[in-house]
């Protein structure tokens, strides 16, 4: 009903606004040691800006909600890693409008992923949030339980520190960015746990 869609979509925003706020510190040191230390800031810009227009996003169809989002993330986020979370929330709000009957979310989410290594030219093992992104898609395809994809989720993004960027600002430094964990990959995992947390009560 109207009133579910609205509680999910308010739910959703307060959630991600939420852990992206209490963690903006720990995701900008992080872009500090391999990027130029503005993921937390960007990220808390993007929730921010999708916050003070929840009550217009909770009256809309969740699909056309995604999209919107994501065109709010686009402009407000900025930095390589806006377009990117951008593309993800657009692509699964046009395919959850499109398909009619209960469309298999895990193939949504499949296809948007895919979308989002277009946009950014990148595949897995380039160190980015697609290293979050796959793994989770992977756990889903499996029905895996939220807390099982949450866990692997933060399991990813610890992962990251072991590869060598291969896209974004951290590929500049080459084999110095061994050795720490991508910030895109960070607040993946954050708001995919935070999400799943969510989707759990
Ligand atoms: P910027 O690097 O422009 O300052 P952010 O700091 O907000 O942007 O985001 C950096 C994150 O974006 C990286 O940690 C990485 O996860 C992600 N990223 C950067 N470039 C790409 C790309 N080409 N493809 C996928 N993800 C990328
Ligand atoms: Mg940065
Ligand atoms: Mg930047």
């Amino acid at each position: 009903s109207l009133q579910i869609n609205r509680a999910l979509i308010l739910g959703l925003i307060e959630t991600c606004r939420e852990v992206i706020a209490s963690h903006a510190d720990d995701l900008c040191e992080l872009d500090r040691a391999i990027g130029d230390g503005d993921h937390g800031t960007n990220m808390r810009r993007g929730c921010d800006a999708v916050y003070l227009d929840r009550e217009r996003l909770g009256g809309l169809p969740l699909p056309q909600a995604l999209e919107t989002i994501g065109t709010m993330l686009v402009m407000s986020v900025g930095g390589a890693s806006g377009p990117l979370y951008g593309t993800l929330l657009i692509e699964i709000g046009r395919r959850l409008g499109a398909r009619k009957n209960g469309a298999d979310f895990a193939n949504i989410l499949g296809e948007a992923i895919d979308a989002v290594a277009r946009r950014g030219r990148a595949q897995a093992g380039d160190k980015t949030l697609l290293d979050v992104l796959y793994p989770v898609h992977t756990e889903m395809v499996r029905q895996s339980a939220l807390v099982r994809i949450a866990e692997r989720a933060e399991e990813s993004a610890q992962l990251t520190a072991g590869m060598k960027a291969m896209r974004g600002r951290a590929s500049f430094l080459g084999d110095r960015s061994i050795g720490h964990i991508d910030p895109g990959a960070s607040s993946c995992a954050l708001l995919t746990t935070a999400i799943c947390r969510y989707l759990k009560e």
